[in-house]
């Protein structure tokens, strides 16, 4: 048996030492990764891609991480917040559509009157869609207080990335002050855990001063923590923001992509049953970047539902793709890309992760 078939054989049980050495896999043995990741998938989770309808609904955001163009003291950035109305539509959008699921992301604001509104959205989705739509929320750190409302109003999952599970990077890529605080955010997440919450979290990939090692610990806590949904992606510069200086430093473009791949065709064999995300930004870096995570290991898709207007404020990151599309569009471009990937959209089911009833019901025994 090959060295590479010994290593992979390891599945759940890989060290850091043998992440590290899959994360550097090239040729034949990087095939044989990806092979297998996908037989994974196939087995444990399905060919099935699961839609979230994406809506970034504001710009507006209290903090500044270094790394991110919507950050609070970017000026060049135009600000808006969607109506509730026009979020409402873009619901509509999502249920007529039968995507099943709805993701509701903004820049962290936390206020009572910001809480009031996402419960207050919340009642609302649950009476267009009858009850029927998975919901996910991406709205930063919170009071447990706020999240428990929101799981009681209708939100079922919660995505909040631990960007970088190494406190010491972590600290690199914010401001060292109590609102960007490593211990709060992981209290955070696992306040969201406790609470019953199908629990996401995710990182970026090929940041500056990011290491083989780094990824290699981001994976182990995932499996540590027992994640339910993963969400990961290419770390890409934007040119208003604090680590733009450190650009000559990154790996290529081309190969944070391909690091990405293989970020995810190894969390798929340690965790073989929860949702792992395609993430847009790796659409922004190779055109069928999402069709290839599909192929390899990653599950949902998250098709942004912004209306068209605004998208292009929305700029985490830079060359964001599909800012000047209407939702609809995106629909019948994604249905082709998908079949693609050898995989099928499963529209009008809502695709929670079985990891996490398998994590609840474990939680229940002991
Ligand atoms: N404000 C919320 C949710 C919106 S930001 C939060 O921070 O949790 C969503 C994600 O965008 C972040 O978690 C981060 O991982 C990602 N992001 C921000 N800037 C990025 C960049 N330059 N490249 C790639 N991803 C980025
Ligand atoms: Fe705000 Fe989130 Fe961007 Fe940080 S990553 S600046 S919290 S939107």
């Amino acid at each position: 048996m090959d060295r590479i078939d010994r290593l992979l054989n390891k599945e759940g049980s890989f060290s850091k030492e043998d992440i590290i050495q899959l994360l550097q896999a090239e040729g034949n043995d990087k095939t044989k990764l990806f092979e297998r990741s996908a037989r994974i998938k196939s087995q444990f989770v399905g060919r099935k891609v699961y839609f979230r309808g994406l809506v970034e609904f504001s710009n507006i955001c209290s903090k500044n991480c270094y790394y991110c163009g919507i950050r609070r003291a970017n000026g060049n950035t135009e600000r808006y917040n969607l109506t509730d109305d026009e979020i409402l539509d873009a619901v509509r959008f999502v249920h007529e559509n039968r995507y099943g699921s709805l993701v509701l992301q903004s820049g962290e604001v936390s206020s009572p009157r910001f809480t009031r509104r996402i419960t207050r959205l919340l009642q609302k989705i649950q009476e267009i869609s009858g009850g029927t739509m998975g919901v996910t929320l991406s709205l930063g750190e919170q009071p447990e207080e706020v999240y428990r409302q929101w799981l009681e109003n209708g939100a079922h999952r919660y995505l909040l990335r631990i960007e970088a599970s190494s406190r010491e990077l972590y600290h690199k890529l914010h401001p060292n002050d109590s609102i960007h605080d490593y211990d709060k955010r992981l209290g955070c997440l696992r306040n969201l855990q406790r609470l019953g919450y199908q629990t996401g979290t995710g990182v970026m990939i090929g940041l500056p001063f990011q290491t083989y090692e780094h990824l290699a610990n981001d994976l182990i806590f995932m499996r540590d923590f027992d994640i339910d949904m993963v969400g990961m992606g290419p770390y890409i510069e934007h040119k208003d923001t604090p680590l733009y200086e450190y650009r000559e430093q990154l790996f290529s473009e081309k190969y944070r992509f391909e690091l990405t791949l293989k970020m995810i065709a190894i969390l798929r064999i340690m965790m073989k049953d929860i949702n792992i995300a395609s993430t847009t930004a790796l659409q922004a870096i190779n055109p069928i970047g999402r069709e290839r995570a599909l192929k390899i290991g990653a599950n949902v898709l998250m098709p942004n539902v912004t209306p068209g207007m605004y998208r292009n404020n929305y700029k985490l990151y830079e060359n964001k793709p599909c800012t000047d599309e209407e939702a609809g569009d995106c629909t019948n471009c994604l249905d082709v890309r998908i079949g693609m990937a050898g995989d099928e959209i499963a529209f009008g089911e809502r695709g929670d992760p079985r990891h996490y009833y398998r994590r609840v019901e474990k939680k229940e025994e002991s």
